[in-house]
């Protein structure tokens, strides 16, 4: 087989909202350009003033930076590329693959609504498509016209597509295409095909949504004497009450993940596995779905949103994260909600402790309030209401073998046990009412990794304040 230098795009039209769905179209390519030591290019698709926004843009770019989904070229702005378009709509007019149409809007809808009630599917007919021995209508005066591209008539477009197989569209189902307005704009699918081309793109992946442009762009790219690019239409990505998802029925965007306590390797796993398979291997690194990726994997059929199983995979990442480094990443949440984590036990420490329980960052941020609070100021009354009279001299034991113990986990859980069968109660009895002492709460850790993390000095300082 011929060598072939892999280049891929993801190319976003920055027009607002950017849900997970939307960014396994950035995933997939870049995996297919990773795995094959090619290219991956972002082009933003933004000719569409009146809906693109800076802002969409700001979005997409963090997005993927926060997912790791690095670049090789780009962003490039089809805004900046406009000169370049008009020049390709002046040489196809040139060479006459393309030709001014006059018609009007009030003509075309004219010409829809007989179309319609003849039952046929609504096309422009050609009416200002120059043919050899055909004239043509007295040009309007005054009208600036719109520029169609000559689609060939007869035969059929044929793609061999990567998800879908192999698909056949007559191009008699093709009218010519609108490639510029009267103000000379260039429209949509033709920047694509002239970007594809110019970019040397190897390889479309994108949303199937697009999967009718398709024909179209193959027959623009042929004219102009390009050859087609792999194309592979990815089924769109539906929400977990299976509609499409948007904004409208719920769906989060990347930023809502990252602040809700999302594992960035946790997104890409998760969007990974929304589409494309690997025999069973639901959780795995980067790496490796890098090595893994193919596009013979890609599944056939829409995928559903599961925010359990991405809840679930993110509490496999924090669970094998690097405590350092997944310290480091909760701080910011424990700052959020007023945490000062200088005031207080190693906070390395106390994500270690807290990690194998957590789903998100803030859940661990949440756990960790507790090492970072002011030592309770029980009154009389809370004492003598949490924590019972017959367990005192259990207690006032357990206080006293603490403060000789050594300070670690084992040790402090031979204490316990030590103490448990002297006064024959169990831990509960004697767990509860130490948990209450220390944070005035009895929702904690296991309590002898407490008893590490919050010290010993201090725990045996606020432990003796109930002592009686
Ligand atoms: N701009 C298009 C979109 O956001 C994608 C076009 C393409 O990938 O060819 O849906």
């Amino acid at each position: 087989m011929r060598f072939m230098h892999i280049r891929t795009r993801f190319a976003p039209s920055p027009t607002g909202f950017i849900h997970l769905g939307n960014l396994r179209s950035a995933l997939y390519p870049w995996a297919f350009a990773r795995h094959n030591k090619g290219d991956f290019i972002l082009r933003i698709e933004d000719t569409d003033l009146e809906r693109s926004s800076q802002e969409a843009v700001d979005v997409i770019i963090e997005g993927m930076a926060w997912l790791g989904l690095d670049l090789d070229e780009g962003p490039i702005y089809q805004m900046q590329r406009i000169d370049r378009y008009r020049e390709v709509v002046k040489q196809m007019l040139d060479s006459g693959l393309a030709y001014p149409c006059y018609m009007s809007e009030e003509e075309l809808n004219k010409l829809r609504d007989q179309q319609m009630a003849s039952k046929e599917k609504p096309r422009y007919n050609g009416l200002w498509r120059p043919e050899p021995g055909k004239t043509l209508p007295p040009v309007p005066e005054g009208v600036s016209p719109v520029i169609r591209f000559k689609n060939p008539i007869g035969g059929s477009v044929i793609w061999n597509d990567a998800v879908k197989g192999q698909i056949e569209i007559s191009n008699d189902e093709l009218d010519d295409l609108v490639i510029a307005r009267p103000d000379g704009t260039p429209t949509y699918n033709f920047c694509v095909v002239i970007d594809d081309m110019d970019m040397n793109i190897t390889h479309v992946i994108r949303g199937d949504d697009h999967v009718n442009n398709t024909p179209r762009q193959i027959n623009i790219m042929r004219a102009l004497g390009g050859s087609p690019p792999v194309y592979a239409h990815l089924p769109t990505v539906l929400n977990d009450a299976g509609e499409k998802m948007s904004k409208r029925n719920g769906a989060m965007s990347v930023r809502d993940y990252q602040r809700a306590g999302y594992l960035p390797d946790a997104i890409l796993n998760y969007l990974a596995r929304l589409g494309w398979s690997h025999g069973d291997a639901e959780v795995f690194t980067k790496e490796q779905f890098v090595n893994w990726f193919d596009l013979e994997s890609l599944g056939r059929s829409p995928a559903q949103h599961n925010p359990e199983k991405l809840l679930w995979l993110n509490h496999q990442y924090i669970q094998n994260s690097d405590p350092v480094k997944l310290a480091a990443a909760t701080k910011p949440f424990a700052h959020e909600i007023g945490m000062d984590t200088e005031a207080g036990p190693d906070f390395v420490q106390v994500v270690s402790l807290l990690k194998d329980r957590a789903n998100t960052l803030i859940e661990i941020a949440e756990g960790a309030k507790l090492f970072y609070l002011p030592a309770p100021n029980l009154t009389a009354d809370q004492i003598k209401e949490n924590i019972a009279e017959a367990v005192m001299p259990a207690l006032k034991d357990l206080v006293e073998a603490i403060s000789t113990a050594e300070p670690t986990k084992e040790a402090y859980a031979a204490v316990f046990k030590q103490i448990l069968a002297k006064y024959q109660i169990k831990m509960p009895a004697l767990a509860m009412p130490v948990r209450y002492a220390l944070f005035a709460t009895t929702q904690t850790p296991a309590i002898d990794s407490v008893l590490v993390v919050l010290g010993k000095e201090e725990a045996v300082k606020r432990l003796s304040k109930v002592v009686r």
